[in-house]
């Protein structure tokens, strides 16, 4: 198995990470994408998938952490700088996460946390920023969208382009019906999580979805499978992929053997082809 999506470069991993991985390869997941959220913990992603073979980056600003620009907006720029010089980096296999955000978080470093025509500006801008850096530099597409469907195929369909498909996943996609359109008319990929096993609307909605589209992925250290204990873990993606072939009604090997394939073609088919001194993918 290959999990998606996973935040190991955060705080709750700092003493724990090397356990959390082994724990992991035991569990049958074989790779892992440390996805960055800004500045900050895209160049922390980088550097811990140097470290370790079986994990890969991706790099990006988050549509939350867009916030930190809100009165500032001309840094945003040099950020997105940033963002592109780490690109380029050893092991970057994808921009991301990026997209847009319109939920009013309770818990945020960011004071005064509002949602306002501005900040969505922003976001947008540096969606579509993010997914000009993901064309530019051949990159998959982590594409992260929470209560603004509308903007995010808005500015999805202003930028888009035919070499994403294939190349693109929507993260934890909340059961939409126009994403799930968009998804099967631009073959773009589409992320279950631990929510899974206690959201009964993602229950009926990934029955909709074509499994030649699904991939795995856990957010650790967040969207804890039902019954468990924060911090969730890459080691966690064996309960999704056993309640996910139980709700779908498949053998769970067949299940896994069709994500593997999925996530292999989101991420490292280009990858491969582009780099060939990697022999292990
Ligand atoms: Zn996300
Ligand atoms: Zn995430």
């Amino acid at each position: 198995m290959i999990d998606t999506h996973t935040h190991l470069q955060f705080r709750a991993f700092e003493n724990s990470v090397d356990q959390v991985i082994k724990e992991a390869l035991k569990a049958g997941v074989e790779k892992m994408i440390v996805v960055g959220t800004n500045v900050k913990t895209s160049k922390k992603a980088v550097e811990l998938a140097q470290k370790i073979d079986c994990l890969y980056a991706a790099v990006g600003i988050h549509p939350h952490h867009i916030f930190e620009h809100h009165d500032t907006p001309e840094v945003l720029d040099e950020h997105l700088k940033k963002v592109e010089e780490l690109i380029t980096q050893n092991k970057v296999v994808a921009i991301g996460e990026v997209g847009m955000d319109r939920h009013v978080y309770q818990k945020t470093k960011h004071k005064n946390y509002q949602i306002t025509e501005k900040f969505i500006n922003l976001q947008k801008k540096a969606f579509a920023a993010q997914i000009k850096l993901a064309l530019k530099h051949q990159k998959s597409l982590i594409i992260h969208n929470r209560e603004a469907v509308e903007e995010t195929l808005e500015v999805l369909e202003e930028n888009w382009d035919k070499s994403l498909e294939g190349k693109t996943v929507f993260h934890c996609c909340e059961p939409d019906q126009k994403l799930l359109a968009f998804a099967k008319a631009h073959q773009i990929f589409i992320g279950i999580d631990g929510d899974i096993t206690y959201d009964k609307a993602k229950q009926e909605f990934v029955k909709k979805i074509p499994l030649n589209l699904l991939v795995l992925e856990t957010d650790s250290p967040y969207l804890l499978p039902t019954g468990l204990k924060f911090p969730n873990t890459p080691a966690n993606l064996n309960i999704i992929a056993e309640f996910l072939a139980k709700l779908l009604k498949i053998d769970p090997n067949d299940l896994k053997q069709q994500t593997f394939q999925n996530s292999q073609a989101l991420f490292f088919r280009r990858f491969l082809t582009e780099r060939d001194s990697y022999k292990d993918y």
